[in-house]
């Protein structure tokens, strides 16, 4: 079966079962060109609060699958490969963040979205790299400890930001973000002389300080599109450059490192979409006492981005 064979057949079940494909940036370029929604987990969370679709098929890693049910919960909502995880949000365990709450009952828990709904129930908020900021700034006001995870390097970027912020971080951490390194940036640098580096804040801070933007994916996506250089030097996972790309054909964009390529995202094919969808196999599900407490942090987070 050809590619366009598939999409006219998914196409086609879409409609008959008032079905909505939602997809993450960092997936493969034919899964993203097939969605009738591509963004970033702020934006796609947003998405599945509001579609009136009865079937949410979730081309992303579990989580995000996870957070979708959780604000759609009357909704199907579809995962095509059950295996397509999070190395960063494997990185806290429910028994650990369950401790870490019982131990600081005072604590606000900022949790972000690359994480489980099982740790989540714990959290008073969801944050992602779109609102991470805004939000770990909303609650600095109010003066009380607060525990910044899984990822620490946004945690770190925020306290670089801002001296007011002061965040317990939890030790977790994108692998392919989090390996990247000032001497690969300079190097990049040297290569493409007229190119801007832009970065997403899952990168440790030695990358992020030589960027002349950092931002969300969806961010990295509208700066490039915006600005006046005509050359990137792009430092997140290799999936949005299809996007780049579309909206910018007159740009160059040059990935920082081939290690920007995320193994769980790209676990999803064409193939799976259509035999998830096709079978209506591999439903997210989240038992109701947990559901009912994690939503409250997402819901608290979809609150504060308005
Ligand atoms: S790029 Fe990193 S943080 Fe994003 S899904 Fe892959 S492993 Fe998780």
């Amino acid at each position: 079966m050809t590619t366009q064979e598939m999409y006219e057949q998914i196409n086609k079940w879409k409609k008959e079962k008032n079905a909505i494909i939602l997809a993450h940036y960092y997936q493969r370029p034919e899964i993203q060109d097939i969605a009738d929604y591509v963004g970033d987990s702020l934006a796609l969370s947003q998405m599945a609060s509001k579609t009136d679709a009865d079937i949410i098929v979730f081309c992303g890693v579990h989580f995000m699958a996870e957070t979708a049910k959780l604000l759609s919960p009357q909704k199907k909502v579809l995962l095509p490969v059950m295996e397509a995880g999070c190395v960063m949000a494997n990185m806290m365990r429910e028994e650990d963040i369950k401790k870490y709450r019982e131990e600081h009952p005072d604590t606000i828990i900022l949790m972000y979205v690359n994480s489980t709904a099982r740790c989540k129930q714990y959290a008073d908020v969801c944050v992602t790299s779109s609102n991470g900021l805004k939000i770990i700034d909303h609650y600095a006001k109010l003066g009380k400890p607060m525990l910044y995870g899984p990822d620490r390097n946004l945690g770190k970027y925020a306290m670089q930001k801002s001296k007011d912020i002061k965040l317990d971080l939890w030790p977790g951490f994108c692998g392919i973000h989090n390996g990247r390194t000032k001497e690969e940036v300079l190097k990049a640098k040297a290569e493409h002389p007229n190119a801007e580096f832009i970065a997403h804040p899952e990168c440790k801070l030695e990358v992020l300080e030589e960027a002349a933007f950092v931002g969300s994916t969806k961010g990295l996506i509208e700066y490039v599109t915006k600005s006046e250089c005509k050359e990137f030097i792009v430092g997140t996972e290799c999936g949005v450059i299809h996007e780049m790309e579309k909206r910018c054909p007159d740009k160059k964009f040059y990935l920082l490192s081939n290690m920007f390529n995320c193994f769980e995202m790209k676990l999803t094919h064409l193939e799976d979409l259509y035999n998830c969808l096709r079978d209506e196999t591999n439903e997210i599900e989240i038992p109701e006492d947990i559901a009912v407490r994690a939503r409250k942090c997402v819901d608290k987070m979809l609150e504060l981005s308005k």
